[in-house]
C-alpha cells in the first residue's frame, strides 16, 4: 500500500480553462480514481493560480478589481470541475489565506536560512505608462534562438524561461514603445546554491519523461541562475522580506507552493490539521505533477530546490507527468484571440462531458504534440465508443434479457477460444495496471478499448445467435463469458469515464457501486450464475463531426 499526492498544473483564471489546459486535471482526476481502485491512500490537490499582471490587466480593461475577476472564473470552473466529474480532494485558490500565509512564512525561512539575497536590478521601465513591465509585458528577441516576440518570462519559441532583461529590442507591451531600464531592489533565491542537489535528485529520479529529464539536464548544464522572488505588483502574495514593503511575490513562485498550501488547508477542512504531514514529510510518498511541457523546470528544478532549502524535510516530485501540446485543426496552440481551440464550458455544448474525457485522454499528447480536429473526434466517438465498447456491452447484455430472461447463464465445457477469453480478462487488470503506472494514459485506454474489441470477435467467431437454436449450453457459456468481461470492463472504464462506469454497473444490477470495488477484482470471473441484470440501455450514439464543426463555429463567431 502506497502513499501519494496528485497535482496538476493550476489553471491561470484569466479566462474558463482551454482543454489543453483542462488535459492537466483530467489526467490527474483519471489518475487518482485508479489509484483509488488500487486501494492506495491519496490526496488529490490543485486550485485556481490568480495572481500576476495578465489577470490584473485584464481586471484593468473590465473597469473591475482583479479579485472580482478571479472570483468569478474559479466558481466557474468549479462548476465546470462537477459536469466533468472532475475530483479533487482540494480545489482551491491562490488568494486562500492559507496559501498567501504558507508562502510568506516558506519564503521568511528561507531568507532565514540565508538562500534569499537581495539586489539592485536594471529592470525595463515604460516611462510613457510610468510603471515597470512585468515580465510577460515586455516583448523582444530571444537571445538564444533570436526569435521574435519572445516575452520577458519565456521565449515560446525554444521554451526558454528567460529574465526580462536578457531579452534584445525590448519593448512594452502596453504602448509598444521602447522600453527603457530603471532600478529596483528586488529579492532573489539563491538557486545556484542548490546546483549538486539537484544533480543528484535528477540522477535518482529515472522515471522523469524524456522531454523533462532533457530540458532539466539542459538548464543545468547552462548552470542554474537566482530566481527572482518578488515584483513592483500590486496584485499578489504581498512580501514578506523585511524592507520590501509594497512588493507582491512573483507569481510563479508563489503558486507552485500551492501544492503544499492545498495540502494544508484540505487538513484544515477535514479536521486533521496533520493530515499533510502525513504525505508532504513521509519520504515514502510518490508525488506526482500532471503538467505541461511548457511548466518542467518549474517542478523539476525550481519547486525541488525551494523544498530543500526550506530544510524542512519535504518530500521532492517523484514524478512530472508533462505531456506535450494539443494543437488545434493544424493552425497552433489553442489562443482565444485568435479564436483557435475549444473551451472547457463551449465544449459541453458540443457533447457530452463523458465523450470528451474519452477524446481528450485519446489524444493526450505524451510523446508528440497531439492534433485536435473534429474528423478525428468523430472517429473516436463512432468507431470506438460507440462500435466498439457500447457495441460490445449492449450485445451481450440484451442477449442476456431476449435469451436468458436477463439471468446470466452457467459456463459449461470450456473451448480454447473461451479459455483465451478467460485469459485476457485474467490479465486486464495488470496489462492495464501497468500502462497506468508509467504514465501512459493513452495507451492503458486504448488496451480498455482493445479488451472490447476481443469480446466483438469473440461474440462474431462464435455465434451465440444461431448457437442459441443448435445448441443453448455453448451459447450459455459465451454469453455468461462475455457478461463477465462487461463487468471487468466497467471497472477499467472507471478512472477513465466514471459516469459511463456506473451506467454499466447499473445494467448489470450488481449491489454496490462501481468505485468501491478493487481494480484487480476486474481480472477475476465474478458474476455468479442465474444473477439477474438490470435494464440494458444503449451507452453511446453517434455523432457527426462535420455538423458539429459547423454548429461550433457559428456560436463561437
Ligand atoms: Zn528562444
Ligand atoms: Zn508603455
Amino acid at each position: 500500500m502506497g502513499r501519494w499526492i496528485v497535482n496538476a498544473a493550476w489553471p491561470y483564471v484569466n479566462s474558463v480553462p482551454h482543454l489543453g489546459t483542462f488535459i492537466h486535471l483530467l489526467s490527474a482526476d483519471v489518475f487518482t480514481r485508479y489509484l483509488r481502485l488500487k486501494g492506495e491512500e491519496v490526496i488529490a490537490v490543485t486550485g485556481s493560480d490568480e495572481h500576476g499582471t495578465p489577470i490584473e490587466v485584464a481586471a484593468l480593461k473590465q473597469g473591475i478589481e482583479p479579485k472580482q475577476l478571479t472570483n468569478r472564473y474559479h466558481s466557474q470552473i468549479l462548476d465546470l470541475l462537477e459536469k466533468y466529474s472532475i475530483q479533487f480532494d482540494n480545489y482551491t485558490r491562490t488568494e486562500s489565506p492559507t496559501h498567501i500565509e504558507f508562502t510568506q512564512s516558506f519564503y521568511l525561512r528561507l531568507y532565514e536560512k540565508g538562500h534569499v539575497f537581495k539586489q539592485e536590478v536594471e529592470l525595463p521601465h515604460c516611462e510613457k505608462c510610468n510603471r515597470f513591465l512585468p515580465d510577460r509585458f515586455v516583448e523582444g528577441t530571444c537571445p538564444y534562438c533570436l526569435s521574435e516576440g519572445a516575452r520577458g518570462d519565456q521565449c515560446e519559441n525554444c521554451g526558454r524561461v528567460l529574465d526580462p532583461a536578457e531579452l534584445m529590442n525590448p519593448r512594452c507591451a502596453f504602448c509598444n514603445s521602447t522600453s527603457t531600464i530603471k532600478s529596483s531592489t528586488h529579492w532573489f533565491f539563491d538557486l545556484p546554491k542548490f546546483e549538486k542537489e539537484i544533480t543528484e535528485y535528477l540522477n535518482l529520479n529515472r522515471q522523469f519523461p524524456d522531454n523533462a529529464r532533457n530540458f532539466s539536464l539542459r538548464w543545468l548544464k547552462e548552470g542554474l541562475k537566482p530566481r527572482a522572488l518578488t515584483r513592483d505588483n500590486k496584485w499578489g502574495v504581498p512580501s514578506p522580506f523585511p524592507g520590501s514593503e509594497g512588493k507582491t511575490i512573483y507569481v510563479w513562485m508563489e503558486a507552485v507552493l500551492g501544492y503544499v498550501s492545498a495540502s494544508i488547508e484540505l487538513g484544515e477542512r477535514r479536521n486533521e490539521p496533520d493530515l499533510w504531514k502525513k504525505y508532504w514529510l513521509n519520504k515514502d510518498t510518490k508525488n506526482v505533477h500532471f503538467i505541461g511541457k511548457d511548466n518542467i523546470p518549474f517542478h523539476t528544478i525550481i519547486l525541488p530546490a525551494l523544498l530543500i532549502g526550506s530544510g524542512e524535510g519535504y518530500v521532492l516530485p517523484w514524478q512530472v507527468s508533462s505531456t506535450e501540446f494539443i494543437l488545434y485543426e493544424g493552425q497552433g496552440k489553442f489562443s482565444k484571440s485568435r479564436k483557435v481551440g475549444v473551451w472547457m464550458d463551449e465544449a459541453l455544448r458540443i457533447a457530452e462531458p463523458e465523450y470528451w474525457r474519452y477524446v481528450l485522454i485519446s489524444i493526450r499528447p505524451e510523446a508528440k504534440d497531439a492534433n485536435f480536429t473534429w474528423r478525428e473526434f468523430e472517429r473516436h466517438i463512432n468507431s470506438e465508443l460507440n462500435d466498439i465498447l457500447g457495441n460490445f456491452i449492449h450485445r451481450t447484455l440484451t442477449f442476456v434479457k431476449s435469451s436468458f430472461s436477463s439471468c446470466i447463464p452457467p459456463v459449461s465445457d470450456l473451448s480454447s477460444a473461451d479459455q483465451e477469453l478467460i485469459e485476457k480478462i485474467k490479465k486486464a487488470p495488470s496489462n492495464v495496471g501497468r500502462l497506468m503506472e508509467e504514465f501512459k494514459l493513452r495507451d492503458a485506454l486504448a488496451a480498455v478499448v482493445e479488451l472490447a474489441r476481443s469480446g466483438n470477435e469473440y461474440l462474431s467467431e462464435k455465434e451465440p445467435w444461431h448457437l442459441i437454436r443448435e445448441n443453448k449450453q455453448e451459447a450459455a457459456t459465451v454469453i455468461n463469458l462475455c457478461s463477465q468481461l462487461v463487468r471487468s470492463l466497467a471497472i477499467l472504464l472507471y478512472p477513465f469515464m466514471p459516469q459511463t462506469a456506473a451506467a454499466i454497473w447499473r445494467e448489470l444490477a450488481i449491489k454496490g457501486h462501481v468505485e468501491e470495488q478493487r481494480w484487480d477484482d476486474a481480472g477475476r470471473i465474478l458474476l455468479e450464475t442465474e444473477h439477474q441484470i438490470g435494464q440494458p440501455r444503449p451507452l453511446f450514439h453517434k455523432v457527426d463531426g462535420k455538423q458539429i464543426e459547423e454548429e461550433w463555429k457559428s456560436n463561437t463567431t
